[in-house]
């Protein structure tokens, strides 16, 4: 439905929503599940153990299941999954992503349940409920509704690949056969009610200062000093927070061969983060003058490149795909919240092609540490948010 159309949209859910929290959810395959889904090794770019098991379980769900050819693009062993389920003809459809891949160290992951319900992992790896508990929530949801015969709506997955490096399944996803304009994506720390509906451009910088090699002792005078024009460079940039939306941060230098040579390389890393697409490409022309001008006063010359690693989207805090997720929580009891979040995902991807998503908080807790956790509290509650969205319905009112 067009947003405009959609703004005075009456959202109505199905009444067997309204049954609260662990009404409908069946505990015991929830954790079960998430247990299982730990206990596939899944690193970025070798998620094939992963991909195959997902989609066996989406083709019991009575789901059509495709993959792309992401895996062999990437230099990885498995693409992007997608599924589609026809549900009432009437509703749109709508999208539900997670990513299947998990940081490391992550091999022979291990999931201990414990007396408090807290979940953690056994050993020294990440547990992975990022972004494994999302990927729980739409399996259980899914199955709620299969084993109850639930009406939904017609469902879309996508199980994205390599999204921890900077959402590269994601972006080379073809989604000119995607149906819905709406989109949610499970993937966000925090209690689950909290939902992000604004994400900066994340734009890296790789830089290279090449000077001249000469003995540093017998012919100073020869050579350019490459590491002297970054850090020249370097120094005169502002660095951390530059306004409300934006930060830049120098964060790789390396360069020289020998102390008794002058250094003829410096190569240097840096990143911008910014709400704005347009400061943040702004501010990477600032840092490329900088360096040329540090450059340039001693006879050295830079290469600048700039990686668009994700692109700055902003969901207006009326669409309807932030409604309906806040009528879910109302519904649910649940403290519904919207937040910014300076990190991107795979709904940057997504809004890029014109789907307006919000990414949602989703049992998911001290990521990328080997301290993550989870609760079966919490991942009982994002499962029954998904299916309650899966089960809504928009009536033009
Ligand atoms: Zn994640």
């Amino acid at each position: 439905m067009p947003y405009k159309k959609a703004f005075n949209a009456q959202i109505k859910l199905c009444t067997y929503v309204k049954g609260g929290i662990g009404m409908t959810v069946d505990k015991e395959r929830l954790i079960e599940e998430f247990i299982k889904l730990v206990s596939i090794d899944s690193p970025s770019l070798l998620e094939r153990e992963m991909g195959d098991y997902l989609k066996d379980k989406l083709k019991g769900l009575g789901f059509v299941v495709t993959e792309d050819g992401a895996g062999s693009k990437l230099g990885g062993n498995c693409g992007n999954i997608y599924g589609f389920l026809e549900g009432k003809k009437e509703l749109e459809p709508l999208l539900f992503c997670v990513h299947m891949d998990t940081v490391e160290p992550s091999r022979g992951k291990q999931a201990v349940v414990g007396d408090d319900g807290v979940i953690r992992s056994k050993a020294d790896t990440v547990l992975g409920a990022d972004d494994l508990a999302g990927v729980a929530a739409i399996l259980e949801a899914l199955s709620v509704i299969k084993e109850k015969e639930l009406e939904h709506r017609p469902i879309e997955v996508l199980f994205t690949v390599a999204e921890e490096i900077y959402c590269k399944g994601a972006k080379v996803f073809d989604y000119s056969n995607i149906k819905s304009t709406e989109a949610y994506v499970l993937d966000l720390t925090g209690a689950v009610g909290a939902a992000a509906y604004q994400a900066p451009s994340i734009l890296s910088l790789v830089i290279e200062v090449n000077g001249k090699a000469s003995h540093a002792g017998f012919a100073p005078h020869k050579g350019i000093h490459a590491i002297q024009a970054a850090a020249d460079a370097i120094t005169k940039l502002k660095l951390g927070q530059i306004d409300e939306n934006t930060t830049l941060n120098i964060g790789v230098i390396q360069g020289g061969l020998a102390t008794n040579i002058i250094p003829e390389l410096c190569a240097v890393g840096g990143e911008i983060r910014s709400y704005s697409h347009k400061t943040a490409m702004e501010l990477s022309e600032e840092v490329k003058k900088q360096f040329e001008r540090s450059a340039e006063a001693i006879g050295a010359t830079v290469k600048f490149e700039v990686i668009t690693n994700c692109q700055a989207y902003e969901t207006p805090k009326d669409h309807p795909v932030v409604l309906r997720f806040k009528e879910v929580c109302d519904l649910l009891n649940l403290p519904f919240s919207l937040q910014q979040t300076f990190g991107g995902s795979d709904n940057n991807a997504m809004f890029e092609h014109g789907i307006t998503g919000i990414v949602l908080a989703c049992a998911m807790n001290q990521c990328h540490s080997c301290e993550e956790y989870t609760t079966v509290d919490e991942l009982v509650r994002i499962a029954e948010v998904t299916k309650a969205l899966m089960v809504s319905e928009v009536n033009a009112g």
